[in-house]
This record gives C-alpha cells, sequence and structure tokens, in this order.
C-alpha cells in the first residue's frame, strides 16, 4: 500500500498529467474503429496478395518504407503455414540486407523497483506485498555496474519504476554513473533507458546527461483493456499521457526513441496495427521513426495472478509471427528480443524473425547482478526470466550458429542517431557500420573477457568470415579494420571504432 507522501505525489503530478492532456499539442493518430474494420476487411486475403505484400517488404529493406495497415492487416490474418515460412524467410532476409548477420548485446539493469502504480500483470505493482521493492543507492548501482563491465558489458538498458525515489533527477544521477564507471578495459558506452512517461522539461534534463535511447512501451493499445489492466487515479492509468510519451520526448530532443507492447494483454494482431500507427505517426511529426520496437511476452511474477491467466497469453508459435510482421512492417528498426524467452525459442526466432538486438546474462532482481550466482530472486523481481544462460555461454551459441556478437555503441558516439541514423537504416547501409564496429568489438571482448571456447571459435571462424565479408562489401575500410584490430592485440588500445 502506498505512504501518505507518495499518494500525495502522485496526485500531484496526476493533475498536471491532466492539465497536458487537455492541451494536447499533438494531432490523434489511433482510432479503434479504423484497426477493427481493417483487421475484419482483410479477413480472407489470397495468396497472391500475401505473396505480393512480402515482395513489397523485401523491396522496401532498401528504401526503408514501412508497410501499410491494410499490408500489415493482410498478413497477421494469413493462416497457411506455407506462406508463414515466407514471411519468416523474408524477416531474416530483411534483417541482413539492413544489419548484416550481427547480434547487439546488451543487459537490462533494474536500478529501482517502488512505483506507484498498480498494473495488474506486474510484480513491482504497488498492491504487490510479495515482492520486496527497493531503489539503489549509488554506491550499490556502482557495485551492479562493475559486475556488468567485468563480465564485458558495454551497453545497458537501465530500467525504473514510477516513484518519488527514481523521479527524473535520480534518473540522471544513476546514468551518470553508468558513464562514470571504469574498470581496466571495462566501462559502459551507451546508457538506454525505460522509465515512465516524464514532462518536456524533465526529458531535456534526461537527454543532457547523454542517455541512449529512450523506451516507454504502451503495453497495449487497446484502450479499454488499457484502462481495465491500469487502475484510475494512478499516473499509468492515463492512456494518452503515454501514447504521447516518445512525441514528448522526440520534441525534448531524444531522438532514438523505442516503443513496445506487452504481448498477451490484448489480440497480438490488434497491438501490430496499434505499433504501425504509432511509428507513422511519429514519422510523420519529426521524420524519425523508432529506434527500436521491444515485443515483451507476459511472463510469470510473484504475487501475479493475472500474469499466468491473461486470456490473450501468445504461443511460441504466435509469437515468432509477430517478431517476423514487426521486421517485415518496419524494416529499419531495431527489433529487440529479450531473455523472457526460453533459449531454443530465442534460437528460432533470431534466425526467422529478423531480431537485431538480444540481452544476456540478465539478472533483473534489483541488484540482482552483485548476486549473479542466483539466476531468479523471485522475491524481488518484475517477472521471470526464461534465459538465463551466462553472457559468455550466449555469445558461444550465437557464435556456433555463425552470427557475429557485436558491443558496437559507434552510432550513438559518432553522431548517428535519429535523423542521421534514420538514411542509413532505411538505405540499408547502415550494416557496413555495424559489421566493422561488430567485428572490433567483438575483439575487444575476445581479448579482455572470452573463455578459452569462445576465443577459439571467435578468432579461428567468426573474425574471420566477416573480415571476408568487408573485403567483399566495403573493401574501403578494411585495411582500417585489420589495423585497428592489430591496435588491440599489440598495443593494448581499446574503443576504437569506425
Ligand atoms: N515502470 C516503467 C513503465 O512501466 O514504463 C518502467 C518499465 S517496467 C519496469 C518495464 C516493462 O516491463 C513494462 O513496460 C512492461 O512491458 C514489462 N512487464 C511488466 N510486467 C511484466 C510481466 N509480468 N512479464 C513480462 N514483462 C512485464
Ligand atoms: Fe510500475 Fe512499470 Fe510495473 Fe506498472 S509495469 S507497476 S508502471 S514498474
Amino acid at each position: 500500500m502506498l505512504k501518505q507522501a507518495e499518494i500525495l505525489w502522485q496526485r500531484e503530478r496526476l493533475t498536471r498529467v491532466r492539465e497536458w492532456q487537455d492541451h494536447r499539442p499533438y494531432a490523434e493518430f489511433l482510432k479503434d474503429e479504423n484497426i477493427q474494420s481493417c483487421l475484419c476487411r482483410h479477413r480472407l486475403a489470397d495468396r497472391a496478395q500475401v505473396e505480393d505484400i512480402i515482395r513489397k517488404a523485401r523491396d522496401n529493406a532498401t528504401t526503408g518504407t514501412m508497410l501499410s495497415p491494410d499490408d500489415v492487416a493482410v498478413l497477421v490474418n494469413v493462416e497457411d503455414p506455407q506462406l508463414w515460412e515466407s514471411i519468416y524467410e523474408a524477416a531474416g532476409w530483411i534483417k541482413r540486407t539492413v544489419y548484416g548477420n550481427r547480434i547487439v548485446l546488451f543487459a537490462p539493469l533494474y536500478v529501482s523497483s517502488p512505483c506507484v502504480n498498480d498494473c495488474t500483470y506486474c510484480g513491482f505493482r504497488s498492491g504487490n506485498p510479495e515482492v520486496h521493492k527497493r531503489s539503489l543507492t549509488i554506491e550499490e548501482l556502482r557495485r551492479e555496474l562493475l559486475a556488468l563491465v567485468d563480465v564485458g558489458h558495454k551497453r545497458l538498458i537501465m530500467v525504473f519504476g514510477e516513484h518519488p525515489a527514481s523521479d527524473h533527477e535520480y534518473i540522471c544521477r544513476s546514468v551518470e554513473a553508468a558513464y562514470q564507471i571504469k574498470n581496466g578495459p571495462g566501462e559502459i558506452r551507451r546508457a538506454n533507458v525505460n522509465a515512465a512517461p516524464l514532462f518536456d522539461s524533465e526529458y531535456k534534463e534526461v537527454h543532457a546527461v547523454g542517455i541512449g535511447t529512450y523506451q516507454v512501451f504502451q503495453e497495449t493499445y487497446h484502450r479499454p483493456t488499457y484502462e481495465r489492466l491500469h487502475p484510475k487515479g494512478t499516473l499509468k492509468g492515463e492512456y494518452d499521457w503515454r501514447l504521447y510519451a516518445l512525441h514528448r520526448a522526440q520534441s525534448a530532443g531524444i531522438d532514438d526513441v523505442g516503443m513496445g507492447v506487452l504481448f498477451g494483454l490484448y489480440d497480438w494482431r490488434y497491438e501490430l496495427l496499434g505499433l504501425l500507427y504509432h511509428a507513422m505517426a511519429l514519422e510523420k511529426e519529426f521524420g524519425v521513426g523508432p529506434h527500436t520496437i521491444s515485443y515483451p511476452r507476459l511472463e510469470p511474477a510473484e504475487g501475479t495472478p493475472f500474469a499466468t491467466r491473461s486470456p490473450w497469453i501468445v504461443s511460441d508459435h504466435d509469437f515468432l509471427k509477430i517478431v517476423a510482421v514487426i521486421r517485415l512492417m518496419c524494416p529499419y528498426t531495431g527489433s529487440i528480443l529479450t531473455a523472457r524467452e526460453k533459449p531454443d525459442l530465442r534460437r528460432q526466432v533470431i534466425r526467422q524473425g529478423g531480431v537485431s538486438q538480444m540481452d544476456a546474462g540478465s539478472r533483473i532482481a534489483v541488484g540482482g547482478y552483485s548476486q549473479m550466482e542466483h539466476a531468479h530472486l523471485p522475491d524481488r523481481q518484475q517477472f521471470l526470466l526464461a534465459d538465463t544462460r551466462s553472457l559468455d555461454e550466449f555469445i558461444l551459441d550465437l557464435c556456433q550458429e555463425g552470427y557475429l556478437p557485436s558491443f558496437c555503441t559507434a552510432g550513438y558516439r559518432e553522431g548517428r542517431t535519429g535523423a542521421n541514423f534514420m538514411p542509413l537504416a532505411k538505405h540499408a547501409t547502415v550494416k557496413n557500420f555495424c559489421i566493422a564496429n561488430g567485428i572490433l568489438t567483438f575483439q575487444e571482448y575476445l581479448l579482455d573477457y572470452a573463455s578459452e571456447a569462445v576465443r577459439k571459435i571467435g578468432r579461428e571462424r567468426i573474425i574471420p568470415n566477416y573480415l571476408e565479408w568487408i573485403d567483399a562489401q566495403v573493401p574501403a575500410v578494411a585495411g582500417r579494420i585489420r589495423e585497428n584490430l592489430n591496435r588491440m592485440e599489440v598495443h593494448t588500445n581499446r574503443d576504437l571504432h569506425i
């Protein structure tokens, strides 16, 4: 139950949120009846129409054009397994065409779990006494950061509950602490943030400390479901405040934003159209669509019966469809598959869904990395993870499947964000940077953190394979990459990127 001070903080903020909603400066972009009628209209698409859309999606890989709502409604209604195979094949192909065969790795870092909201599905909700909630002190946060950089991580997504103890100032201090951490070659080079919607002035402060991508998931675009799962009187209960959070962030200067849906709250077909309308609205308003799309799936959580009882739980089979359609729908976006999913499914979804970013070695209890040996601390977690392999085990798996594990953060540090990044992704030339910087950051991992098994496959197979790719596709930088690999090995230089 909330304390008096928390109730007052929420009430005061809610008043300001409602004022903002009453004078919302952005046009409406999502209409329930449009989504419903679009899904109905395309219930019975014929094979030729589906094949046309798949062809169009492939063509879009080098122009960055998104599919239309009608196209997406056709795809989500496909029933023929053979056509789905063609969709999966196209998803993998589009991913390789835009980003190359690399997977960017990051770690989630839960910084603060107290929350004034009461989302029915979340272990951190205020009405759940079974999960112990706490905010890390800056000293505790440093210990977590050290545990992460000591295994080789360079990118984070820092996660916060919505609470006076974890307001935008706390977020700023946490991000600064992340960028200050150093241990030998270990450092954090990109700190992304997943936190509740903020006001413009707050976003500006968060932007000023140099956050990477800012993520907010709408959870569900279906307003009646949203209202049922997020009680009125809580901050999260305000649908429009959340729906336009990424608009406010972009207008405050945060030009890489990430959207997402918590799949399992409502019909996944509807949610995919919601994501598309949202991406279209950002493109229209700012000329920059979502940097990433996330598709967390509802997982069991301590003291949270809804998480296993929702009538819309998504099967593994449908989950693969969701990820693949996102790739066809929005070819340029980063696609994030989390450790919520089991290892076998993760393997399949990378291949057939066109995934580009994944977390690994994840612990999601607040303070969990300092107790890395415990895969789960259920009474301190928001939900339970299904893939708790170590970062090194995960990388070995990626290498065995032929992928290039990447810790690249060069785009962000070279100013390739927002409107500077989009043309590269939309014209599928970003892979030239991705593979080159992927090789360099993987070399750092091999030199500084890898097990013998990873070092062997990395040196004998992965680096040579991708150097060959560079020789064939971007010969102009091949000499520089080899020189940098050598500088790292012989002269212990680090953080070399193009
Ligand atoms: N409190 C902020 C918010 O809600 O925007 C920060 C993020 S919350 C800690 C991160 C995300 O976890 C939520 O946006 C939601 O999509 C997801 N989540 C919540 N409960 C979950 C569950 N039971 N299983 C899987 N994901 C869950
Ligand atoms: Fe709080 Fe976010 Fe959990 Fe909702 S999903 S209870 S806002 S931490």
